[in-house]
């Protein structure tokens, strides 16, 4: 066992037990007497496996039987690609709302592929009393032919995430890298959801896609066949040899959330885990934390030293305590504790521990 706690926004750590469980059949996978590195992607083995993972899955997001389940390559940029080659043939438009760095980088991508008349963006964070809020724009009001409105459920760097609802004319499609399986969502309510695999699922390289079957008939621009989701589906997601040692993880780390109770079970921990952190922040005046309550997130928690010239000090001393990765995303500086379903209470716990600690030696 390892004495570190681990809050690296992703890659991020994974369950200990299934890395533990991963070393132990690492060369002898399923009694084959090879690694499940080591075989072939259409081998009985490897393909009950897929099966086993997608119901798993299935299971675990409670996933209507419309909905395709594929497992791409090119993690979550991967995607902000994909969606606008999949959707946006025949000069098709898209709607994205912005909250962040990645439903920005998204736009970016977007822009890149179709040009700026085809993508409408709006700012959907505000300022009020100083913190940044999400206002969700009423879709219904606006005048708008799209094929689809995109936008981010957490912002990973930010530290902004969305509860509510999308009420939206369109399809809606959403980037849940960070946040997929951290709580219960209903499924139905998407038209597409997304993932990479590096925070709640397994390692980076592979995406989660779930795609509404409607979708896969809207008309798509000329792209790469490993990228289609149409020919994903048709192939089982085995159009080419697929990522399978991060599939195999996969499913090792979905079984692992079903044996701890599923998402809800999850989220309930999640909010916990949440709650003592930014209490924490919030009755020290030595930290802060600039999301309003509403949308701060449960899974990247950023937070300030009033104090900024003491952050090299926080994180050598944090270090030093097991505490790593703490340091924010260089965009928006301070402190970033990203504790997603693998991290477990006893972490959290002595992450606050020491920042009670730190804030003492400097009063
Ligand atoms: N979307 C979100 C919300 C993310 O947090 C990230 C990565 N941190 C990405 C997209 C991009 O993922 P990748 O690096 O796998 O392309």
């Amino acid at each position: 066992m390892s004495d570190i706690f681990n809050f690296c926004a992703g890659p991020a750590m994974l369950p200990q037990a299934v890395m533990q469980k991963a070393q132990q059949e690492l060369i002898n996978w399923n009694g084959l007497g090879v690694s499940v590195m080591e075989i072939s992607h259409r081998s009985k083995e490897f393909i009950a496996l897929t099966q086993h993972a997608e119901k798993t899955l299935r299971e675990l997001m409670n996933i209507p039987s419309n909905y395709h389940v594929l497992f791409m390559h090119g993690g979550g940029r991967g995607q902000f690609t994909s969606v606008v080659n999949n959707f946006l043939g025949d000069n098709g438009k898209a709607l994205y709302l912005v909250n962040g760095q990645w439903s920005s980088a998204a736009v970016k991508e977007a822009v890149k592929i179709v040009g700026e008349n085809n993508i409408d963006q709006i700012n959907i964070v505000e300022k009020q009393d100083g913190l940044n809020q999400v206002v969700l724009p009423d879709l219904h009001k606006l005048d708008g032919d799209y094929r689809y409105v995109h936008y981010c459920a957490n912002e990973t760097v930010d530290g902004i995430e969305i509860f509510d609802d999308l009420d939206s004319p369109w399809p809606v499609v959403v980037d849940l890298s960070s946040t997929i399986m951290s709580r219960d969502i209903d499924v139905s309510k998407y038209a597409v959801i997304y993932a990479g695999a590096q925070k709640n699922i397994g390692p980076s390289g592979l995406s989660i896609v779930i795609v509404r079957d409607d979708m896969l008939k809207l008309p798509s621009l000329t792209q790469s066949s490993i990228m289609d989701y149409s020919v994903a589906q048709a192939n089982d997601s085995m159009f080419n040899t697929p990522p399978t040692f991060a599939w195999y993880l996969a499913a090792e780390v979905f079984d692992w959330l079903s044996a701890q109770g599923g998402v809800k079970a999850m989220e309930a921990l999640n909010k916990q885990k949440a709650a003592l952190l930014y209490q924490c922040i919030d009755n020290n005046p030595f930290y802060t934390n600039g999301v309003a309550i509403h949308n701060r997130s449960r899974m990247n928690v950023t937070f300030q030293l009033v104090d900024s010239s003491l952050d090299g000090e926080f994180l050598k001393q944090a270090e030093q305590a097991g505490l790593v990765a703490l340091k924010g995303h260089r965009i928006v500086g301070g402190m970033r504790a990203s504790i997603y379903n693998a991290m477990p209470l006893e972490g959290v716990k002595a992450l606050v521990t020491f920042m009670e600690a730190f804030a003492r030696q400097y009063k």
